[in-house]
């Protein structure tokens, strides 16, 4: 298996609050991780830390064989385009339409033409079903076409990752399952994907591994079919009796 991301000795403190105090995993081609744990316990500080929007307080982080906590900021930004993310709230530019918010990096920043963008972003759009919506702005869209759009703008950079922080989370209950079943069908296609999510069922039957972090570590590295149903750590027991 190639790596892709290799996380060594991660710390992050925020002052005295030790939020990651010693995680080491590694992210291969191709996996899915979905990280699981209680709130507050640093799921969205770790993912953060994978592509340094967040500045680790110790450890490394290396992409692709280059150590992201430790290049030039050019070098970073690189870096960072091939790795999508996508977020509880969308993030969506209110000011242009759909398509347009899809177009908008692979133009400014990989310097691709307008009609070259457009017909990428189409297809795109067609992935996530929503070929019908090119032309509408965020504000007339359900959270989950939102989120479909979000995706497919992140699919746009071509990423070598997706990372997800919690995507559903901020979805009415009708609208989680078109998200996840396109992040699922992307799965399938072979995106490396690394998760952050409360949705069991997705982590139980897309997820290659579950990382469950609590108290500042990466308390288990299980295949799922293992983790919820025998999870070794007392932590990940307590977790999971309240969670399913
Ligand atoms: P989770 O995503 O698992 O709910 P977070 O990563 O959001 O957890 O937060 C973990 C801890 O880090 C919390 O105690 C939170 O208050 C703290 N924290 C997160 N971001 C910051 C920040 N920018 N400044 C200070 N503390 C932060
Ligand atoms: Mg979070």
């Amino acid at each position: 298996m190639t790596k892709l991301i290799e996380i060594e000795h991660l710390q992050k403190h925020y002052g005295e609050n030790e939020v990651l105090k010693d995680i080491s995993e590694t992210v291969n081609e191709g996996q899915v991780i979905c990280v699981v744990g209680p709130s507050g316990s640093g799921k969205s500080t770790f993912l953060r830390c994978l592509n340094v929007l967040e500045q680790p307080t110790a450890g490394k982080i290396i992409f692709e064989g280059q150590e992201l906590t430790n290049v030039s900021e050019k070098a970073l930004n690189e870096l960072r385009e091939k790795m999508g993310m996508v977020f509880q709230n969308f993030n969506l530019f209110p000011n242009m339409n759909v398509v347009e918010n899809i177009m908008l990096a692979p133009m400014k920043v990989k310097g691709v033409n307008r009609s070259e963008a457009k017909k990428q972003a189409l297809e795109l759009l067609a992935k996530v079903g929503l070929q019908e919506q090119a032309e509408q702005y965020p504000q007339s869209l359900s959270g989950g076409q939102k989120q479909r759009v979000a995706i497919a703008r992140a699919l746009a950079m071509n990423p070598a990752v997706l990372l997800f922080d919690e995507p559903t989370s901020a979805l009415d209950p009708e609208m989680v399952g078109e998200v996840l079943k396109v992040m699922q069908d992307l799965a399938e296609a072979g995106m490396t994907m690394v998760v952050v999510t409360h949705e069991m069922g997705f982590a139980k039957e897309v997820a290659d591994e579950v990382w469950f972090m609590a108290d500042g570590y990466i308390k288990e590295v299980a295949a799922p079919e293992e983790f919820f149903t025998a999870p070794k750590t007392e932590r990940a027991q307590e977790f999971l009796s309240k969670v399913l």
